[in-house]
């Protein structure tokens, strides 16, 4: 089999706010960020060897660390489990049911096919009933899973899935509008185009509420 890594090697489970994605080879999982840090700063040094540049130049001696360092500590830091948001609810003292929204949560993210940035807005609403979440949660929520080599639609789930986990109901929506370097900087170099994704679960599956949602986000910038 010539493919690098054999299906048995998956995980499989598409989510549940773990490993949560069928694309994490196991037998990566085992090593520490330190192992996976000095792996990737030596294969990066082979890449950029091939590609004829002067590792003993003073400007890109430190490029191959810095690159293992930043993609395991910030770029891809959603790939390791430990690093998911520890959530906690408060009690809905006041009763608030309408809907909340969080909306223009900044996203940055990579496409898994390129390996080039994905920019965009990530808006976030739920229907609180015994318990709220504390704001910053959503935004780290969607940080969480941004974190990782993604596709727009798989990271739209994979956020609305994890809310859903923390909150314990379905009454969650979430959009996400952003833009792929794929598309905007190399290939089609189309500067304009706007990706857009929705997941609408419980109430939010009602047209009323999910119009309301919508006006909410696009009305009044
Ligand atoms: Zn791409």
């Amino acid at each position: 089999m010539s493919a690098p890594y054999k299906k048995q090697e998956m995980i499989k489970s598409e989510l549940n706010g773990t490993l949560s994605n069928r694309l994490i080879c196991s037998n990566t999982t085992e090593l520490s960020d330190r192992e996976k840090i000095n792996k990737i700063e030596h294969y990066f040094t082979q890449i950029m060897h091939t590609l004829g540049l002067n590792l003993y130049d003073d400007s890109l001696i430190g490029t191959p660390r810095r690159v293992a360092e930043m993609f395991i500590n910030e770029m891809f830091s959603g790939l390791n489990p430990a690093n998911k948001p520890e959530t906690r609810l408060f009690e809905n003292k006041y009763d608030y049911n309408r809907m909340l929204i969080e909306k223009n949560i900044t996203l940055y993210s990579t496409c898994e096919h390129h390996f080039v940035p994905i920019i965009g807005m990530v808006h976030i609403a739920y229907i609180p009933d015994k318990y709220v979440i504390g704001l910053s949660k959503i935004n780290r929520i969607v940080q969480f899973y941004a974190k990782r080599p993604q596709v727009q639609e798989r990271l739209t789930i994979q956020i609305s899935t994890g809310l859903k986990e923390v909150l314990q109901h379905n009454n969650v929506a979430v959009v996400i509008e952003a833009n792929h370097l794929c598309i905007a900087s190399r290939g089609i170099k189309d500067t304009s185009s706007l990706t857009h994704t929705a997941d609408y679960s419980g109430q939010f599956e009602k047209e009323t509420i999910k119009k309301e949602f919508l006006s909410h986000i696009y009305n009044k910038r």
